[in-house]
């Protein structure tokens, strides 16, 4: 099956569908307010529409496809979706990022549907600043959720934290501790700056490289990167099982190596997550005649992916927030 390239010869293995916009917490950096409906109920891709993205996405070379939101285990429909991806042939990994919040009650359904990797957001160890952070007092049965996860055999399982000056950079020695004895990676993501949180991102943005240099003072070894992996900056070290990605999103070679297609929850494919502008796919879904004309389409746009977003130069894009496109 042919695989999508770019004019500058950047292939797209890798898809992140976002299945809705909603989410039940109040992330100070991403939805302070919580997620606030339209006036009308917006319809998401439904799991038959997503049926044929997926083959359509799966069938230009789409080879791993991460879950996202809003929040996708508010999805009731979730374990068809993640079964859905497991049939579809050609995906070979299938990731969701989620804040967690029903991994206790709902893990072993998901994972039992094919979902093969799972990402947690858990910006803080410490209760007190998690419901500070989210809005909400469910750091521990959060954590206990990933403690579940390790035991069901996920190709990977991640936490991902989002650097924030003041409210959460002290906190290494913590993470140290708790990455020593268990096989888990810790994203930290450098906050990115998005149309609603400009004054936020002013107070609270920090650069990775003091994290990354205390790292290696303490012997943390950075690996080098593998062909198909994402844009994190990967760091091992032998005392310990767990490893440390960085996620710099304003370093100068970030877009380089970018290989992710988005989807929206209304079904419009985003080339980038600052771009300026989407492509509505869902009238291309809307029976199985319509996969040859999806896909063409799809190779059709790819030319349009721009060689980097303009983040530096305060440009967001048409990007409120990262609930509205997955992150
Ligand atoms: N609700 C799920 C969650 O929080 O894991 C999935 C969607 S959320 C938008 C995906 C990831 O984006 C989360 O890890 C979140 O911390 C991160 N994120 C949201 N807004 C961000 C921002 N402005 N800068 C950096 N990361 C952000
Ligand atoms: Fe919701 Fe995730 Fe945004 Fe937090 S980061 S408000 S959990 S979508």
């Amino acid at each position: 099956m042919a695989c999508l390239v770019d004019p500058l010869g950047r292939t797209f293995p890798y898809l992140r569908l976002s299945l809705l916009e909603a989410c039940n917490f109040h992330c100070s950096y991403c939805l302070p307010d919580g997620y606030r409906a339209g006036p009308r109920p917006t319809r998401w891709l439904t799991a038959e529409e997503i049926a044929r993205l997926l083959r359509g996405f799966a069938a230009v070379g789409m080879r791993k496809l991460r879950l996202t939101g809003g929040e996708p285990s508010l999805r009731a429909d979730l374990s068809k979706i993640i079964g859905i991806a497991a049939g579809t042939p050609g995906i070979e990994k299938i990731a969701m990022t989620t804040n967690g919040i029903l991994l206790q009650r709902r893990l072993q359904d998901w994972r039992a549907a094919g979902l093969t990797a799972l990402n947690v957001s858990v910006d803080s160890l410490d209760p007190v600043r998690f419901k500070a952070i989210t809005g909400h007092d469910r750091g521990v049965e959060v954590i206990a959720g990933v403690e579940q996860a390790l035991g069901l055999g996920f190709d990977a399982v991640k936490l991902n934290a989002v650097l924030l000056r003041g409210l959460n950079d002290d906190e290494l020695p913590a993470w140290l501790a708790y990455l020593r004895d268990r096989r888990i990676s810790i994203r930290f993501i450098e906050l990115m700056r998005t149309g609603d949180n400009l004054e936020y991102f002013r107070r609270h943005h920090l650069r990775s490289e003091d994290l990354e240099q205390s790292l290696l003072d303490a012997g943390w070894q950075l690996l080098p990167r593998l062909a198909d992996a994402g844009p994190a900056r990967e760091y091992r070290h032998p005392e310990y099982q767990g490893r440390i990605g960085i996620i710099a999103p304003y370093s100068r070679d970030f877009c380089a190596s970018c290989n992710r297609l988005r989807v929206t929850a209304k079904g419009d494919l985003r080339l980038c997550l600052f771009g300026e502008f989407g492509i509505p796919l869902r009238q291309l879904l809307q029976s199985d005649e319509q996969q040859a004309e999806l896909i063409a389409s799809l190779h059709a746009q790819l030319g349009l992916k721009q060689a980097g977003h303009g983040l530096h130069e305060g440009q967001t894009g048409m990007t409120p927030h990262l609930a509205s496109v997955g992150g």
